[in-house]
């Protein structure tokens, strides 16, 4: 060992002196050698790196059960939507947080397509999901959204959203998910391609494409139409997770004809040949989006494919109490903050289930009648001085017969 010196400054972790080592960084109180650096890298490194195989945002990644229990609670039925997400989501998500290395299996990307007929609970879904991993979710509608030129929004503005609500931390918006409902709004009209550009059709699916598979992008920080003057933000893809939902009107057709295709096929009509007519979704394909209008490709991109059930009167009357955030439970809270105790008579709950089955509103229907039916307790129950609100049927019947026009 070299002659130590007087004054000399020495390592703080490990004691060695300035002469024998090469480099010596001096802090505030005290140094730090380069080899006790090196090693104190290789701890973070893998201390982290063990950690990050587990958790996402600091937390522990829920396995598929725990997010199925999760969505239980505020989505009622939609068992199978609820499992083909859980896993997916889980495995995305495993997927991004796996420290990597060259030699690991690749684990591909399971963006998702939900199909089910408007508010059966496609969108509450994916925003439930994003609630339970805390990470940047939005909604964007594939109306709005048209190739490049024409008048609409680009594609890439579906990221600005993500970014807007990360806060422009795009490593955050890089592992967001993006909800992109009405996807069967960009189908293309037939099912051979078309020979002329269709604006909102094959063009669009094409430049979707490109987001599903995972690129880097500019994005518009502002959204809208890009411009030259603007300055772009690059965001990554590959770990932004795409859950698309679509009601594919008339779909049913198609998953008939295939399926009838398929029991002329082999002949006898067996156990497994019978079809529910009455949820033909349950039985749908990629064929069948082929068919309706997708491209290939982009189905390709989507490989977890699931179905929503319609919603019959049992569900309706369900989705009214036992969400954690019902509506019978939201209007419970606000007259509670008044220090009103509000009861609905079951026959009321009832009532607004038929009334939603009738005007044809499903699940979104029973919020409207509801509002309906509560606004003038809502007006003029705090100031009052009442202290507990009973709905009966009378006056269920009798605030809805007063505004039957708005309801219809
Ligand atoms: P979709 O995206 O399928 O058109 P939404 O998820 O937007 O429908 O549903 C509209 C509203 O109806 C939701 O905000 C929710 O209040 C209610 N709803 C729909 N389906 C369900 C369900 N399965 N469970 C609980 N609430 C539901």
């Amino acid at each position: 060992m070299a002659k130590q010196t007087k004054n000399e400054r020495h390592c703080s972790f490990c004691g060695r002196g300035e002469h024998e080592v090469q480099l010596l960084l001096t802090g505030l109180d005290g140094n730090i050698c380069e080899q006790c650096v090196e090693m104190a890298d290789n701890v973070i490194k893998t201390e982290l790196g063990t950690k990050s195989d587990f958790t996402l945002n600091g937390e522990q990644l829920p396995k598929p059960i725990e997010i199925k229990n999760f969505l239980d609670q505020y989505v009622i039925g939609q068992n199978e939507a609820k499992k083909f997400l859980s896993v997916a989501v889980y495995n995305h998500y495993k997927r991004i947080t796996q420290p990597k290395s060259a030699e690991d299996v690749e684990i591909e990307k399971s963006n998702i397509i939900l199909v089910g007929t408007t508010g059966t609970g496609k969108t509450l879904l994916a925003r439930t999901i994003a609630k339970k991993l805390h990470v940047p979710f939005t909604i964007v509608d594939a109306t709005v959204l048209t190739e490049a030129g024409y008048v609409g929004e680009d594609i890439e503005s579906i990221l600005t959203r993500l970014l807007q609500v990360a806060d422009y931390d795009v490593k955050s918006a890089e592992r967001g998910i993006v909800f992109i409902d009405e996807i069967d709004k960009i189908a293309r009209k037939g099912d051979n391609p078309s020979i002329t550009r269709d604006v909102s059709g094959e063009g669009v699916q094409q430049g979707l494409l490109k987001l599903l598979e995972g690129s880097v992008v500019n994005v518009p920080p502002q959204g809208g139409r890009k411009h030259p003057d603007q300055k772009m933000i690059a965001v990554n893809t590959q770990n932004i997770l795409f859950i698309c939902g679509g009601a594919f009107d008339g779909i049913e057709k198609k998953i008939a004809q295939r399926l009838n295709t398929h029991v002329v096929g082999f002949g006898s009509v067996s156990e497994q040949n019978i079809v529910d007519r009455n949820n033909m979704l349950q039985y749908i394909a990629p064929q069948d989006l082929k068919s309706f209008g997708l491209i290939p490709e982009i189905i390709g991109r989507l490989p977890i494919l699931t179905h929503l059930n319609p919603l019959d009167s049992e569900a309706l009357r369900l989705i009214l109490t036992e969400p954690k955030n019902s509506i019978v439970k939201q209007y419970t809270k606000l007259f509670a903050m008044d220090d009103v105790v509000l009861k609905f008579d079951d026959e009321v709950l009832d009532y607004i289930v038929e009334k939603a089955v009738e005007f044809k509103l499903g699940a979104r229907g029973l919020r409207s009648i509801a509002e309906t039916i509560m606004m003038d307790a809502m007006y003029e129950i705090p100031s009052s001085g009442v202290k507990e609100l009973h709905i009966t049927l009378d006056y269920a019947k009798e605030k809805l017969s007063h505004s039957q026009i708005k309801i219809a």
